[in-house]
């Protein structure tokens, strides 16, 4: 980190900044220009914070050198993150699919999916036992009785379960049953939610939240990571811009940055980004292309029947058909 002064500082108006720092343990070197005097800050320097430096009259400016997230960041881990669940891999060179419908609807819903996808070579099962809507009117989820029929599913076809955790109300229920817990868009930046999260030690799937930077989704991971979980994926789940094309806008260009950013597993949501079946073939041969380590998709068994989300739903038959042009794309990768 570097603080720029304004030019004429005098010395008697930097102290109090020299004293503060050297209180944290953050060791300062002058850089003296001609017209700019500027203080090079080393040593642990992430619990300082740059809303605090420009407290001091003094400071014109803060450069931040490296990135303030010490665990989720690259540097500090240059080798790639692998995770394993109930045996299925993620990350390094694996390519883990999620699939299953938006929610948990019925037994005969969730297992249709579960045999369906898991036919096609899904490695994990999806589906929202609480779902997160915009209208207070809608189908919320079948809640505990969903995760029932999620284990139920899992006892069957033995595909460890994804499913998105909304209230630290459920954390105990999710600690003990959940493979992997989601964390949608809209939580992204709950805080407290993050850290409760990570004290469960289990994988977090993370997602990028609606009008989230790259930078705030890994700080977002960090809170998880520092709570207690090294086990975080992050999820790039389609953005908010001005199109209206698109349910949002798949940045596809988040996988490399994050990938460069960040040792962590990088997966794709195609089913949110886009709103639309018809387009989820597409992205998600994109995503594979563009270095993702895998996916998460909503297949429902009869999507004209679907109580959320049947319009971006694939059916088992066309995912079945996407997988196996997902392998083509792998392959081609791999020469
Ligand atoms: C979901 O995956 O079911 C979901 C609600 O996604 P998001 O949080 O990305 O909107
Ligand atoms: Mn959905």
């Amino acid at each position: 980190m570097i603080l720029v002064l304004k030019p004429d500082t005098a010395e008697a108006d930097v102290a109090p900044i020299r004293e503060a720092l050297s209180a944290r343990g953050i060791i300062l070197q002058d850089i003296v220009g001609a017209s700019t005097t500027m203080l090079g800050l080393a040593g642990d320097t992430s619990a300082v914070s740059a809303d605090w430096l420009m407290t001091y009259r003094c400071v014109e400016r803060i450069v931040r050198v490296q990135e303030p997230y010490k665990l989720a960041g690259r540097k500090f881990h240059p080798e790639d993150s692998v995770f394993t669940v109930r045996g299925q891999a993620i990350g390094g060179g694996a390519f883990a699919v999620m699939a299953g419908p938006c929610s948990v609807e019925s037994e005969e819903q969730i297992l249709a999916v579960a045999r369906g996808v898991k036919a096609c070579g899904a490695g994990f099962l999806r589906g929202g036992a609480f779902k997160p809507r915009s209208s207070p009117y809608a189908f919320m989820g079948l809640g505990l009785d969903g995760l029932e029929l999620l284990k139920l599913a899992r006892e069957e076809t033995g595909m460890p379960i994804v499913t998105e955790l909304l209230s630290s109300e459920h954390l105990d229920a999710f600690a003990k049953d959940v493979d992997v817990i989601q964390i949608g868009a809209r939580n992204m930046q709950n805080f407290s939610l993050l850290r409760e999260v990570g004290q469960l030690k289990k994988p977090v799937l993370l997602k990028r939240g609606l009008s989230s930077t790259i930078d705030e989704l890994l700080m977002a991971a960090e809170y998880v990571m520092a709570g207690g979980s090294p086990e975080v994926i992050l999820c790039e789940r389609g953005i908010r811009t001005f199109e209206t094309a698109t349910r949002n806008t798949l940045d596809i260009s988040a996988v490399p940055v994050l990938k460069q950013k960040s040792h962590l597993p990088v997966i794709i949501d195609p089913s949110h980004a886009t709103g639309q079946w018809q387009l989820v073939e597409s992205m998600s041969l994109a995503a594979a292309a563009a270095g993702a380590d895998g996916l998460i998709i909503e297949v429902h068994n009869k999507p004209e029947a679907a109580l959320c989300d049947g319009a971006q739903s694939l059916t088992p038959e066309a995912f079945g058909r996407l997988m196996q042009k997902l392998e083509c794309v792998r392959q081609a990768l791999s020469m």
